[in-house]
């Protein structure tokens, strides 16, 4: 074990054949070949699936797992989990495509974002799917819609709550928020939901994401049971959904550790009986994204030159920040920490050297691995960041500067 290797979580997650990593069982250089070109995505089908058998293993048994698509929304992968997992949550009338193209039920698939226009509203509401509200604004314009469609739609609440998740990497709930409403404005609202002809169903209650504390999940997930519980009591029937949000976390930086999920499950059952006691036709749901879908993805970029500038080494690559916003350091992190990055073709006990990775673009900011260990390498070989299932180019900003958009695969 290099220090590298100790410091950053993931870096034995894929196997590794002499001295090439594997995907899906294929040697990278192999897949490279299959594949054509540099860069592209790999997601590892196999992996995907585990992830969500470790989740039912250790969620309590009647928890609904969704899949939160925002976080990979590529067809065959969204394919793929929708045979694995019990709804999909989505943010845009585009994402709730490619859900409805899958074998998903439309009643298991829900609509959460701000600002929904009236085109997203009325298309929801005739595929049927559960709408999550996010103002009275959405409210009213979907009363009027669905009068105008003659068809009954399944609402949700989305309610800001008046706690946050605690330690998360991006916080989407507590103080003053453009999601959801306002836990404290929510019944005013439920009462006038009970006036109009729609199908209440539940509360979505959404707090936070990339979260690597346990205590502080479970500390929102108590929360979060008690102001459904509490909202409940003004609910014009009875609570059927009560989507506690997700907010799991996954190691990208040297030191992180993966969550226990384990005593996260423990948790929950704990909890779980005294709420479905409460509200015995309530299903409980759980929507994670980054957590079902990180750990299972690689971005693989060719290096085009090897080249050293007043004694350091870069090694400049055709991939980088416009395909892999967040392996830069871009997205949503305050300080810069190098993603796991590594060179693929050379993954055993090469000598090491200490690089910068870079890509092609003309702006510093284009920095896959600043001053990182790694095997010594040549023009031609492959880097390989891990821990990109997740946020990674569907996050990017890929016309920047014009080069081609990268390829993705489901192996
Ligand atoms: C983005 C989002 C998620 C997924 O968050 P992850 O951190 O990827 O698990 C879940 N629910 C809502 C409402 C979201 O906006």
């Amino acid at each position: 074990m290099t220090g590298i290797q100790t410091q950053h979580f993931a870096l034995a997650h894929f196997p590794v054949q002499n001295g090439c990593l594997e995907i899906g069982g294929i040697p990278l250089t192999r897949l490279v070949q299959r594949v054509g070109r540099t860069p592209f995505y790999a997601y590892d089908r196999k992996k995907i699936t585990e992830r969500i058998q470790l989740l039912r293993r250790s969620l309590p048994e009647d928890i609904h797992i969704h899949y939160a698509m925002k976080a990979n929304p590529m067809p065959a992968v969204v394919q793929h989990l929708a045979g694995l997992v019990d709804g999909i949550d989505v943010a845009s009338a585009g994402e709730m495509r490619i859900a409805l193209d899958t074998t998903m039920p439309a009643e298991h698939i829900s609509f959460a974002g701000p600002g929904k226009t009236e085109h997203e509203l009325s298309s929801a509401i005739a595929a049927g799917i559960v709408l999550n509200i996010e103002s009275e604004r959405e409210l009213m314009l979907i009363a009027r819609l669905a009068d105008r469609l003659g068809i009954r739609p399944n609402i949700a609440i989305r309610i800001n709550p008046d706690f946050e998740l605690k330690s998360s990497g991006m916080k989407m709930g507590g103080g003053p928020k453009q999601f959801g409403i306002d836990a404290e404005l929510a019944p005013g609202l439920l009462a006038q939901i009970g006036r109009l002809d729609l199908n209440f169903i539940g509360f979505h209650i959404f707090s936070g994401s990339q979260n690597l504390k346990v205590e502080a999940i479970q500390e929102t997930q108590e929360k979060t049971f008690q102001l459904g519980l509490k909202l409940a009591e003004y609910a014009p029937s009875p609570v059927r959904m009560l989507n506690i949000g997700g907010g799991f976390g996954i190691p990208y930086f040297p030191g992180e550790k993966a969550l226990d999920i384990k005593v996260i499950g423990q948790n929950l059952k704990d909890l779980l009986p005294s709420v479905k006691q409460q509200l015995p036709q309530a299903r409980v749901v759980i929507e994670l994204g980054r957590y079902i879908v990180a750990e299972a993805g690689i971005y693989v970029c060719r290096i085009i030159e090897r080249k050293q500038s007043r004694g350091k080494i870069f090694l400049i690559t055709d991939g980088g920040l416009h395909h892999h916003l967040a392996a830069t350091g871009n997205f949503g992190q305050v300080i810069r920490k190098n993603y796991p990055v590594l060179i693929g073709n050379k993954a055993h006990n090469t000598p090491k050297e200490t690089v910068s990775v870079v890509g092609p673009l003309c702006t510093p900011l284009d920095l896959l691995a600043e001053q990182m260990e790694m095997a010594q390498a040549e023009e031609n070989d492959f880097v390989v960041v891990l821990q990109s299932g997740a946020y990674g180019l569907t996050a990017s900003p890929t016309a920047f500067l014009g080069h081609p958009e990268p390829l993705e695969i489901l192996v």
